[in-house]
């Protein structure tokens, strides 16, 4: 196990790109919090495997679209492992594929629920207790966007597109907001990655149908996005913030 690195909340980790994330930020001496909204055997999986690492994790169930649930969820990291100092906003619904014309209204709210709001909400909590001028160390977050924030996906998924364009300025906006005070904001653009997110949506064949679309002609998997994502968290990282970066095998 690597040097002790703080202690990091990753929303939506107990399956896909968030438990990559939290099996790899584990490895390099990080202590997680493992969110997750439904699914504790998976979050358990997670914070299990890090356990027979050596590691330091707990799983955190909680809907981070409910402010309740995000400030328990970091009182409950920082009684575990001491001052929060990172954050993943990685939790993300793709609501379901289909026409702008057939959207249900409920399916919109909800994608913009976890896919924004909820990001704000965590970021808003993490400012308020990591900021130096709040009295905190600093910190680093990163935020998991979509390729799609850029293509709008057409005939599919445009509420989605929408919902992680919003995210990327959001990104952008706090970075700035923040660059003084010890915290930077940085976000990975994912391309299509091996996870439940495809079938969630209502087609888990598109997985197939694109990869071969893209440049590198294959779909990516989750430990691809979790090493771009812990490279951003990293002192290596030091004069990085508002970035987007894609992981998106050459889109
Ligand atoms: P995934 O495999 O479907 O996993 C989603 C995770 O988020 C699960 O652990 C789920 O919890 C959790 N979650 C969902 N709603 C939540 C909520 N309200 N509060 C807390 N946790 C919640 O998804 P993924 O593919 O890894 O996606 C991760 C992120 O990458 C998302 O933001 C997604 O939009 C983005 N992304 C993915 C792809 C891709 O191709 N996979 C492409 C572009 C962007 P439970 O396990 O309890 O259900």
């Amino acid at each position: 196990m690597a040097q002790l690195n703080g202690t990091l909340i990753i929303t939506g980790a107990g399956r896909g790109i968030g438990a990559a994330t939290a099996k790899l930020a584990a490895l390099r001496g990080y202590a997680v919090a493992v969110n997750y909204v439904a699914n504790d055997a998976a979050a358990k999986g997670v914070v299990d495997w890090i356990a027979a690492q050596g590691g330091r994790a707990i799983a955190v169930r909680g809907d981070v679209s409910q402010e309740a649930d995000v400030t328990r969820m970091f009182d409950q990291a920082q009684a575990a492992f001491g001052p929060v100092s990172a954050l993943v906003n990685n939790a993300g619904v793709p609501g379901r594929i289909g026409r702008v014309e057939q959207l249900d209204l409920a399916v919109l709210k909800r994608t913009f629920d976890v896919n924004v709001f909820a990001a704000f909400l965590c970021a808003r909590e993490f400012v308020r207790r990591v900021s130096t001028k709040n009295g905190g160390a600093g910190g680093a977050m990163v935020n998991v966007s979509s390729m799609a924030a850029k293509t709008g996906s057409p005939n599919e998924l445009v509420h989605y597109a929408a919902a992680k364009a919003a995210l990327e300025t959001f990104n952008y906006g706090l970075a700035s907001e923040v660059a003084t005070e010890g915290i930077r904001v940085n976000c990975v653009s994912c391309g299509l990655i091996e996870t439940d997110i495809h079938a969630e949506a209502g087609d888990a064949s598109r997985l197939q149908r694109y990869a071969t679309r893209m440049p590198m002609q294959r779909a990516g998997k989750p430990e691809e996005v979790a090493n771009a994502i812990l490279w951003f968290l990293s002192p290596e990282a030091s004069y990085v913030t508002g970035a987007t970066l894609p992981v998106a095998g050459g889109r």
